[in-house]
């Protein structure tokens, strides 16, 4: 099946920049959320992102001002619901992303393709509670969308296979590379990197070290671009803590639970980047450590 049309639900860090890629490959998008203010500061960001990859000449002005009119905006769910290809980037909480489908079911062409961009959310258990599971899949984003070339794509146990080569071919079409994984909790990304940013915060709540010394050692030591609490505070920490609660609750294995001081920060609203506060402070010129 050709993809044309692109519905994406959510317009917060991931949906903006989903919104970005696919529009410059020429997709229509429309993309929704039930925040007015998100929809405006999504398309506020992807329009000045494009315009530095003007200025950088990776893309022309006239391929931005053709992508930026692809992009339509609404705050009616049921208005995405006959794309051919639906982008659920919704907060990382299953009854969320649960009611969203269920919300969407009515509204879609029988042929129209169903997936989540859920850092680790059972794809199979999403996909059960819909009408299609056949056509559902995992499509899993890095984050920033458009600097990230990885996308994973997460077959559930019922995706068929035109679903999944569908899916490839928008990823190709993107000029990105996708990796598959199976159906297990948080994936091969997450599985993976969580659990050593946990790791951090515990290294912190400990004492062994302190926001500065943490990050400087994984970057210095391990050649790493970001220190783990730098990028903790990227991702989210909300979004963080989610994802070590599916592999906690998924893997029933008492060394993904969640550090404490992780669930602290979740707590008090610190959520990271997003919200100006989370292991470091955004409010000032410079990044400050919070400990
Ligand atoms: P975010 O908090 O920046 O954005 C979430 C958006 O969803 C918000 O704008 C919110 O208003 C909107 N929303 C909430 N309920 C909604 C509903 N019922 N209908 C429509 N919109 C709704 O979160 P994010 O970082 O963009 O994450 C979104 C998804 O992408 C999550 O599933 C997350 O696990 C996944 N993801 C995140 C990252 C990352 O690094 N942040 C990377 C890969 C995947």
């Amino acid at each position: 099946m050709e993809i044309e049309s692109i519905g994406i639900v959510g317009a917060g860090q991931m949906g903006n920049g989903i919104a970005h890629v696919c529009a410059l490959a020429g997709y229509d998008v429309v993309m929704s959320d039930v925040s007015e203010e998100a929809l405006k500061a999504a398309v506020a960001l992807v329009d000045a992102n494009m315009e530095r990859q003007v200025t950088r000449g990776k893309i022309t002005a006239e391929e931005r001002a053709a992508a930026m009119a692809r992009i339509k905006t609404t705050l009616h769910l049921p208005e995405v619901g006959p794309t051919d290809l639906i982008i659920e980037a919704a907060t990382e909480r299953e009854t969320v992303k649960q009611a969203i489908f269920e919300d969407l079911l009515p509204h879609l062409k029988p042929t129209t393709i169903l997936t989540s961009n859920t850092s680790s959310i059972s794809i199979t258990r999403l996909a059960s509670r819909t009408d299609r599971p056949e056509k559902f899949m995992g499509f899993h984003f890095m984050n920033p969308v458009p600097v990230m070339q990885l996308v994973e794509l997460i077959r559930g146990i019922a995706t068929d296979e035109p679903t999944f080569k569908a899916c490839k071919s928008v990823v190709d079409r993107l000029g990105k590379t996708a990796a598959t994984a199976e159906d297990f909790p948080a994936f091969i990304v997450n599985r993976i990197l969580m659990p050593m940013i946990n790791e951090a915060v515990y290294t912190l709540y400990e004492g062994v070290g302190n926001v500065t010394s943490i990050d400087m050692a994984m970057k210095l030591g391990t050649n790493h671009p970001m220190g783990p609490l730098e990028l903790a505070d990227f991702i989210g920490l909300d979004t963080c803590l989610a994802i070590m609660n599916v592999l906690h609750d998924g893997l029933a294995d008492t060394k993904y639970r969640p550090c404490p001081l992780l669930t602290k920060y979740v707590e008090a609203g610190w959520l990271g980047r997003k919200t100006e506060r989370g292991f470091y402070d955004y409010r000032g010129e410079t990044p400050v450590p919070t400990r």
